[in-house]
């Protein structure tokens, strides 16, 4: 059973020191308000966290959907106590709001990230560098996904177009074109999935994220909510997981959290609040206008016609500021993190290099 929800080698190896200690491994597929749903070897139980692993969450977080941990079955009750967390291999990570103490886990163990955007949504090739720094973070590897292709007349054009700004970040990864609505490019989606992995999509509201889920699935992921089974106490539980097995062998976790991961998306935030501003520049006499003290500015015209709010307009400058600055930061992390996967890559290349002259001998 756990072998089809990514179960390898090198988790039982991890794993060696908790079975020593009795205890049972399991992989979690839905966080409640009161614990978790962990599918184990012997079906799904309920389980919480220990007293000790919850002190511990202070820097490991606590177990979140994608994790494996390690379980002891309570002997009188049908619930399990989550003792252990294995070492996740990715985590997509949020630094708890308003506080500095402690990361919240919004789910571990990802190995894909579908970027999601649509075909008629405007293209923001700044919101997907966002979503990419999120992904390249997480250390799942990104797919950017268009959706909704049968809304344009040359989705091929638009894709390579993608293609290019995203090659032009240095950091390229795969553009897929889809139709969820004509069933077209899904099975391309899929295979990026492989066998024993996990996949998340991650994008907007509206782009098309939930009847992809739906399309996967082959079936209305709502009605599957809405129908209930009653477990063998004949108390009744929903059958909502939020990690969910795929045809072909992969998982998707699907959770409003990853949903919105790195949608802290100031820039369209700023974008809908200063509109009338951002517009201004466009009529300066120079297009590199700094707004100081060149001729024909139209920012200062406004400002000294009384149709600018000077406080206004700094606040307007503040806020760019900051987005260039987060921006920056996004486009160095992504950076960092290729360069650090790139190491790992060498290193394991020599290591098997090593490994074959080994084994000749
Ligand atoms: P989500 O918010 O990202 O989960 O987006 P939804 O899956 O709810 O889709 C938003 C809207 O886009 C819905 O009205 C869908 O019917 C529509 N939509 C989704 N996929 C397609 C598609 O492939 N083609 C077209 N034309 N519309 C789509
Ligand atoms: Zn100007």
């Amino acid at each position: 059973m756990i072998e089809q929800y990514g179960w390898s080698d090198p988790l039982a190896a991890a794993f060696a020191p908790h079975a020593r200690a009795g205890h049972t491994p399991g992989r979690i597929v839905l966080q409640q308000r009161d614990g978790y749903l962990v599918v184990t070897g012997a079906g799904e139980v309920r389980a919480k966290a220990s007293g000790r692993l919850l002190h511990e969450a202070k820097e490991l977080g606590h177990p979140a959907v994608g994790d494996w941990v390690a379980l002891s079955q309570n002997p009188h009750e049908r619930t399990a106590t989550i003792h252990a967390i294995l070492p996740r291999r990715t985590a997509f990570v949020r630094r708890a709001a308003h506080s500095t103490r402690g990361l919240q886990i919004i789910a571990a163990n990802i190995d894909v990230a579908f970027i999601v955007t649509s075909m008629n949504a405007d293209l923001n090739p700044r919101r997907i560098q966002r979503y990419l720094a999120a992904a390249w973070q997480s250390g799942a590897r990104p797919v950017v996904v268009l959706t909704k292709s049968d809304l344009s007349d040359d989705p091929q054009a638009v894709a390579d177009e993608l293609a290019a700004q995203i090659a032009a970040l240095e950091t390229g990864c795969p553009v897929l074109l889809v139709s969820a609505r004509e069933g077209v490019g899904l099975e391309a989606l899929l295979s990026e999935v492989k066998p024993g992995e996990t996949c998340v999509l991650i994008g907007s509201s509206g782009v098309g994220k939930s009847t992809l889920v739906n399309a996967f699935l082959n079936e209305d992921r709502m009605a599957t909510q809405a129908i209930r089974e009653s477990d063998d106490q004949g108390r009744h539980t929903t059958s909502h997981r939020e990690l969910i097995r795929l045809p072909g062998g992969g998982m998707i976790v699907d959770t409003p959290g990853i949903r919105e991961v790195g949608l802290i998306d100031a820039d369209e935030g700023v974008s809908a609040a200063f509109d009338d501003i951002e517009n201004l520049p466009q009529n300066c006499k120079f297009s590199d206008c700094s707004h100081a003290n060149e001729p024909g500015c139209a920012v200062r015209a406004a400002l000294e016609g009384g149709t600018l709010d000077p406080d206004r307009w700094a606040h307007f400058q503040k806020l760019k500021l900051e987005l260039a600055a987060a921006d920056e930061k996004a486009d160095r992390l992504a950076k960092d993190v290729e360069r650090r996967r790139l190491a790992g890559l060498q290193k394991h290349y020599r290591a098997t290099k090593r490994n074959d002259r080994g084994s000749r001998d």
